[in-house]
Formats: C-alpha cells, structure tokens, sequence
C-alpha cells in the first residue's frame, strides 16, 4: 500500500477535513482540527483507521503527514484568528529533522506559526525522547503550540508533564462518555486541576452531548470539540461557518 498511498497523494486523492474546537461556551470556534481522508480510486472513501497504521509501518506517514501540514496551513489562511491542530505520528516526530521540516512548510505558506498547533500522542514520546523534547523544544521557540493528545488513554505518565513543555491537554474521548460515573467525573476534574496549575489549556473531545458540555465547563475545560458542536466538515464549511458567527454550529 506504501507506493499507493505515494501515488495517492501526487494524484489528488487524499484530503482534509476540519472539526470545530469551540470555547466551552460554545459560543465560538477557537481553532479547527485537520483529519485526513483518502478517497481511493476503487475501495472509495477511506478514514485514517483504515490506512495510518500501514502508512506508518511502511514510512509513508511522512509524505502523507508533510502534505496534511502544508494543505491544512494553506486552508487556514482562509480562517483568521482561527487555529489550526495538525496530528503528528510517532514516526514523525522521532526524524530527527521534523522540527526544520515543518518550520519550512510553514514558513513557505505564509501561516504565523502561532497560529499552528500540533497534536501528539504520549507513545510518540516515550522512544527517543530526547530527539522529541529537542523538536518540541525548536518549534514552541517559533511560537508553534504542542498538544498532547488522547490524554488519559496511555500511561499517562506525569514525567511527561514535568519534562515538556507542552501548551495543552486533550482529554480523551472514553473519559467524556463516562463523564456520568463518579470515576471519569473525578479523573476529568483531577486532569483539568493539574494541567491548569501547570499552565496548560484543556480541550476536552468526544462532546456529544449538552449534559457532557454542561459538566466539562463546570471542570474548567477551555475547549470543546465533538459532534454536539460540529462533525468534521470540508474547508469551505468551515469558511461558511465563520461568515456566519452566530451559527457556527
Ligand atoms: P483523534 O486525533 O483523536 O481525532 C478525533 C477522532 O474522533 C476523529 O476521527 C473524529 O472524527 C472523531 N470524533 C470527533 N468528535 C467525535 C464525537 O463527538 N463522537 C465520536 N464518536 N467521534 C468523534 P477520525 O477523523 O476518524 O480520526 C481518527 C484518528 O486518526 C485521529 O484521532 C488521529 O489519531 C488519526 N488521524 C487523523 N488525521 C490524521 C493525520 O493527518 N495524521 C496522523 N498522523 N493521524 C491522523
Ligand atoms: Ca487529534
Ligand atoms: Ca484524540
């Protein structure tokens, strides 16, 4: 699949989608997330479960994730005072030129790199962690923001936290759903504790329902992302969607 997935991306076949990060109001979109879709020439559309995994096994992540970056600073010159959140693989993020790499493509598109936030999953962190912290270093110097993603899901461990700088925590998804049981309640409100007292922003994902907004708020969550606000949509979904603030979802 890896020459595919080469080939795919020089044909046109893969593109991004967007999903709204709302102030925990509600009221606003903050910053979008880019999600990437392959519409395969015979299998049809295809989400990431379906082809990331080979594409990180085969190295073809790296084109692909090099073209989800340019494409997605390209589309947010579309969105100002909007941010945009870019997913980086562990593959990625051990090349020791990530950091220069990506300072190019952003700086080739014309994108303040404050406006860029990238998303990355503890797992990422744990092999080679001091190549990691070296590109983490590098781009937060350039203004770029770090999220660590999927928080909660791996070990969670509070090594990271006192290691990196990192800009936020995602909070994620299975915790939200069990936002009702005293035992997420109470992990979710730990999390927004301690990233707050670190100086972290908090985006929790997964927001489905209005129960879920209400608890998440009452937390201390910045940010909201899920399907009570918006699923993820086309580009000019998004710009639609701005035009018309009070909308938004
Ligand atoms: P993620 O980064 O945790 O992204 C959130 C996933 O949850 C997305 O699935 C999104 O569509 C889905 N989602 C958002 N809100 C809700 C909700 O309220 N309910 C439910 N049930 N689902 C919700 P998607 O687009 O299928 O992406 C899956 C994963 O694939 C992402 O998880 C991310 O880890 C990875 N991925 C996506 N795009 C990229 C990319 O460009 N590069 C890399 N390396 N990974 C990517
Ligand atoms: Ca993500
Ligand atoms: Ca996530």
């Amino acid at each position: 699949m890896h020459q595919q997935i080469i080939n795919g991306i020089e044909a046109g076949e893969f593109h991004l989608v967007y999903q709204p990060q709302m102030f925990a109001d509600g009221s606003r979109m903050a910053a979008v997330e880019a999600l990437v879709r392959w519409n395969h020439p015979t299998r049809g559309p295809l989400g990431p479960a379906d082809f990331t995994d080979v594409a990180e096994r085969s190295g073809a992540i790296v084109e692909l994730g090099a073209f989800v970056l340019k494409q997605a600073c390209l589309d947010a010159l579309n969105w100002p005072g909007i941010g945009v959140a870019v997913n980086i693989s562990a593959i990625q993020l051990h090349d020791p030129h990530f950091a220069e790499v990506v300072e190019a493509t952003i700086r080739d598109t014309g994108l303040p790199f404050n406006r860029i936030e990238l998303e990355i999953v503890e797992s990422a962190l744990i092999e080679n962690f001091n190549v990691a912290i070296a590109s983490i270093d590098h781009l937060r110097a350039l203004g770029v923001k770090i999220a660590l993603d999927d928080f909660g899901t791996g070990f969670s461990s509070l090594t990271y936290l006192r290691k990196l700088p990192l800009d936020k925590l995602k909070i994620d998804k299975s915790f939200v759903d069990g936002a009702g049981m005293i035992q997420s309640a109470a992990i979710i409100q730990a999390v927004v504790a301690l990233a707050r007292a670190l100086g972290m922003k908090v985006t929790a994902e997964g927001v489905e329902t209005e129960e879920q907004q209400r608890f998440l708020r009452a937390c201390g969550c910045h940010y909201l992302q899920g399907y009570l606000f918006s699923k993820p949509v086309c580009a000019r979904a998004i710009t639609e969607k701005l035009s018309t603030p009070r909308r938004v979802a």
